[in-house]
């Protein structure tokens, strides 16, 4: 009776818990018959394609977690050109350019100078000043170097702020279409993911209403990426400043609420000018920004990005990140500090290719039949809404259900690697990056144009 009282109760108590972090230990046979039932029908629930859901080798903790989608097409395209198929890739979330050359040639100088040893936790000294440095001048935004914490990339600083904050249960607002990891790296810190729908009508810009009505007493942080991966939506000074009139209401609900503003694409933005959201009104306390590397200066390979935010978030991400990864690689450190030191002006070419290519993009996909696009702002994503052609049948009789079956169709048929809507929490939409070469923006263009023109 005991016993089975017993087991009753950790049954209850795994309920509770694991599912945020399996930090309690329990006998083996509650993981093997109890763990894996809960937590699959939490994975059920989620709708996510975990393929541990049924295998109870692996922890609890993973199997509420979506593998990314971006990854996966890339994969598959990986594997179709592994087998000698042409694939025309408009997937990759990186720039098509090279880091600037001063960049390599630090590189070099730090491997050969022997600049190749741990460094502290958060970084030198030499690059964290130098980030504050550059967030001042470009971003009016005034951080110590104790305010910076830098490591493996942007996804890390992501992850680590998140854990810094989000208590089991916490609910944080992500608006769509998302970037894939975000609900996930919530549900991996215990959190609940809250997804407030933003529109094509609306261009995709999160409005002062749709904000407060996503905002709930156990609200604890709004996950804010500005420019927009996947839509390259950017939020002007004016929308910033309303959500974060929200954000400081009298009474409101948003008053204790953690901004984490991804800006990791703030240099290539086109008319709109981008703002720090942590320059907004009573702001900058609550702002946690996270910026690198990877898409500014091409240097995705790197794993170089920072979280910048109140001393007391920057403790708290050191610790976790002294217990996952240490320090971002020295050398990687070094390059980052040349990539600080090139001029505006050598910057600026490879962003007005990016802005030439934007044009041609919006303007091929303005002619298509059936497309409803956004014209983006900033980052090198375009998502059109191409929801008015679900439903339809393909020549060789294929039915167009949703986003995922017109990229697995453009792909089987036409060659022509695109990402599912699915994956970024808004089916309507596809996502093309035009961080490519001309030659292949243009061939995977007239390949989609072809192929909507085919769907009947
Ligand atoms: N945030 C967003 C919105 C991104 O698109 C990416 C990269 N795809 C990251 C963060 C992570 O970048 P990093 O390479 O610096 O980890």
């Amino acid at each position: 009776m005991i016993r089975l009282w017993k087991h009753s109760f950790l049954f209850q108590l795994s309920h509770l818990v694991l599912p945020t972090a399996g930090f309690v230990s329990l006998p083996t046979s509650i993981y093997r018959h109890a763990v894996p039932r809960v937590t699959g029908a939490i994975a059920m629930a989620l709708g996510n394609d975990n393929p541990f859901n049924c295998d109870d080798t692996i922890s609890p903790m993973v199997k509420t977690v979506a593998p990314s989608k971006t990854i996966e097409v890339f994969t598959l395209t990986q594997e179709m050109k592994a087998r000698g198929e042409k694939v025309v890739s408009l997937c990759v979330g990186e720039p098509d350019f090279q880091p600037p050359p001063a960049v390599i040639e630090a590189t070099i100088a730090a491997a050969q100078e022997g600049n190749t040893k741990y460094t502290g936790v958060t970084g030198t000294m030499d690059l964290r000043k130098a980030i504050c440095a550059d967030l001042l001048r470009r971003k009016n935004l005034e951080y110590a170097p104790a305010d910076i914490l830098i490591g493996n990339g942007a996804k890390q600083a992501v992850y680590q702020a998140v854990l810094a904050v989000v208590r089991p249960g916490d609910e944080v607002i992500i608006p769509t279409p998302y970037w894939p990891s975000y609900p996930e790296i919530v549900r991996l810190a215990g959190g609940v993911p809250v997804i407030v729908e933003t529109t094509v009508e609306e261009e995709f810009l999160l409005t002062a209403e749709k904000l407060r009505g996503g905002l709930t007493d156990r609200t604890r942080m709004l996950i804010f990426c500005n420019p927009s991966n996947p839509t390259g939506a950017v939020h002007s000074k004016e929308r910033c400043e309303e959500l974060a009139a929200v954000l400081s209401e009298e009474g409101g609900k948003g008053k204790g609420v953690w901004v984490l503003a991804d800006e990791i694409y703030e240099r290539i933005t086109y008319d709109t000018p981008h703002v720090a959201f942590a320059t907004m009104p009573g702001m900058f306390e609550r702002t946690m920004t996270v910026n690198g590397f990877s898409k500014s200066h091409a240097m995705t390979g790197y794993r170089l990005g920072y979280l910048a935010a109140t001393p007391i978030i920057i403790k708290a991400a050191t610790i976790i990140q002294g217990q996952i990864t240490s320090c971002a690689s020295s050398i990687s450190q070094a390059a980052g500090l040349a990539a600080l030191n090139v001029s505006d002006a050598e910057m600026q070419t490879s962003f007005d290719i990016m802005r030439q290519k934007r044009d041609f993009v919006v303007k091929r996909l303005q002619e298509m039949p059936g497309l409803t696009t956004a014209v983006p702002e900033g980052a090198f994503y375009v998502f059109p809404d191409v929801s008015t052609h679900y439903g339809k049948t393909a020549p060789d009789g294929t039915v167009i259900g949703g986003a995922t079956d017109l990229c697995l169709y453009l792909l089987r048929v036409h060659s022509v690697a695109l990402v599912t809507g699915e994956g970024f929490g808004y089916p309507k939409g596809i996502r093309l990056s035009y961080a490519a070469s001309m030659e292949a923006i243009t061939e995977a263009l007239e390949e989609l144009e072809k192929c909507l023109v085919s769907l009947k």
